[in-house]
Order: structure tokens, then C-alpha cells, then sequence
């Protein structure tokens, strides 16, 4: 006799609890493995398993509990902006904070090139190819090229492209010298680059901190460097405007605007730290003259 669905559910959040990890982590698990919906599953909860997937269902959360591997790796799957992104340890995981991101971009781009239609975008340190592929995606008319320096993230980003049938340009290398090298010249450059500081990594949590790519997650002693060194170069690719769009840490909204004010002064004409739904500084907007 094999377990019912809630059953198998059952046993997975007392032990999961128990052991002090998430709860909802079976559910997940065994959305994934029997190709269901959440909904779809729990239609059906009275449903026996099959031997083989009760087997691996508890063997996936006995071993969550064991190494603590985020269940994303998991499965290698993960949902953003509403649709399923290929991710592995190489790359961070998509986080829904940063579909705010997208959504400012969006706002943004109309507010300010409101005539312009086929805009140049880059994304700098794509990762899973989250926000250059759901801004080609939302975008049709946009260009979308991307840059990360690892060469396992581009893979991971590049499978995801071709699954979601988008188009974007993908580059290897460190910030915008591959832009540079390839005189690209954009009209919106974004980025979710590393900004924990030092201490910040430190007291991440183990989740994220034993399984995460730190070179996706550490940005030196303040967390400011990437932005630091993409904001050294960027009149290099940027057309007579740019919008930027910055991901950015709970408390950085004041040093990133002082970091684009250094770097702008006069030829700014928008700049605004957004705040998350946790009421922590997420993203910082600008919109910015050549000359
Ligand atoms: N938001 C991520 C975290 O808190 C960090 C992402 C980043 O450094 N870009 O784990």
C-alpha cells in the first residue's frame, strides 16, 4: 500500500517542522515531481502515489532536511514575473523582489522614452537570465543583451532564452567591457549585482549562504562595488539618455544615489530610491543626459 497524496503531506510537514525547516517544502516537492499545480494537487489530495514517486518524495525531503539545499535546486525550477526559469547552483535564484524591478523599469521606460519604441537594454550579471529574458519577453520590440562573467550562469541563462522563446544577446565577461569591446550603446542598463557587504555575509542565512554563488551575492566591504565599477564605465555604452535601474540592499538607497550624483552631477533629471512591500529600500531609478 502506498501513501495517499495527503498523507505522504502530512508526514513531510511534521518532519520538515520538526527539523525547523519550511513547512511548505512537500507540497513543492511534490507539485514538481508529479507535474501538477498547487490547486491540481490538492484537488485530488485523496489520490494514492505511485511506489516510485513516494520513494523519491521522501527521500527529496529527508535530504532538504539533511543539507538544507534550497528547494528551487532542487527541482530546478523557480517562478518569476509568472513563468518558470531553469535555475542550478551557479546561478542566484530569482527573488520576487526583483519583478519590482521589472515593473519600475517598465514605468520608467514609457515615462521617459514615450516616443521611442525599440529601446537598447543590457543587463549586467544575468544569472538565470530572469530580468533580461522577462524584459525581452514583455518587450518584443526592445534589443536585450546581457553580460555575466561566469560561464555557467550564461549557460543556465541561455537555456532558459530557448525554452521561453526570447531573444537577448548574451555576453562573457566582467560588467559592461564586453558592451565596450563590442561598441554597444544602450538606452537602459540594469542590474541586480552583488551588494551584500562583508558583515552582511556574515549573517546571511545558511539557505542562502552554504548554497547561493557568493560572486552573485558579495559586493566588498560596503556591498557598493559592482555599482561602483558598472557606474566607472558607463558613459562608455550609453547612448545621449540611459535610464538605470539598480537593484539595491535594504539600506543603500542614500549611497547609490550619492554614487550616481558622483557620477552625473548636472545631467540628472530623475532619481528615486523605490522601497519594497517589506518598506526596504529595493530599487534605485534614474534617468540621465550625456550631455
Ligand atoms: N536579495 C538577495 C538576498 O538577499 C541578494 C541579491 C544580490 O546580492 N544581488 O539574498
Amino acid at each position: 500500500m502506498t501513501l495517499k497524496r495527503f498523507e505522504a503531506l502530512n508526514w513531510a510537514s511534521s518532519f520538515l517542522s520538526k527539523h525547523g525547516r519550511d513547512a511548505n517544502i512537500g507540497e513543492i516537492l511534490l507539485c514538481h515531481r508529479l507535474g501538477l499545480t498547487r490547486t491540481e494537487l490538492l484537488v485530488d489530495i485523496r489520490e494514492s502515489l505511485k511506489k516510485e514517486d513516494e520513494i523519491w518524495f521522501k527521500d527529496g525531503v529527508i535530504q532538504h532536511v539533511k543539507t538544507g539545499e534550497p528547494v528551487q535546486y532542487m527541482t530546478g525550477t523557480e517562478t518569476f514575473y509568472g513563468r518558470t526559469f531553469h535555475v542550478s547552483p551557479a546561478v542566484l535564484i530569482p527573488r520576487p523582489e526583483t519583478e519590482e524591478l521589472i515593473e519600475w523599469v517598465k514605468n520608467w521606460a514609457n515615462l521617459y522614452f514615450p516616443h521611442k519604441k525599440e529601446l537598447s537594454v543590457c543587463d549586467i550579471g544575468t544569472g538565470s537570465g530572469a530580468i533580461a529574458i522577462t524584459l525581452a519577453l514583455e518587450k518584443p520590440e526592445w534589443h536585450v543583451s546581457t553580460v555575466d562573467l561566469s560561464a555557467d550562469a550564461i549557460k543556465v541563462a541561455k537555456d532558459n532564452a530557448k525554452n521561453l522563446h526570447a531573444t537577448v544577446d548574451f555576453y562573457e565577461g566582467s560588467f559592461l567591457q564586453p558592451l565596450i569591446d563590442h561598441h554597444k550603446k544602450v538606452d537602459i542598463l540594469v542590474s541586480n549585482p552583488p551588494y551584500i557587504s562583508k558583515e552582511g555575509m556574515q549573517s546571511l542565512q545558511d539557505v542562502v549562504k552554504d548554497h547561493e554563488p557568493h560572486l552573485a551575492l558579495s559586493g566588498g566591504e560596503d556591498g557598493l562595488d559592482a555599482y561602483r565599477c558598472i557606474l566607472k564605465e558607463v558613459r562608455q555604452i550609453m547612448k545621449d539618455q540611459l535610464l538605470i535601474g539598480f537593484e539595491i540592499g535594504y539600506d543603500q538607497g542614500e549611497a547609490i544615489q550619492n554614487l550616481i550624483k558622483q557620477t552625473f552631477d548636472q545631467q540628472i533629471e530623475a532619481l528615486k530610491v523605490m522601497k519594497d512591500i517589506n518598506g526596504n529600500d529595493r530599487v534605485a531609478l534614474a534617468f540621465v543626459r550625456s550631455v
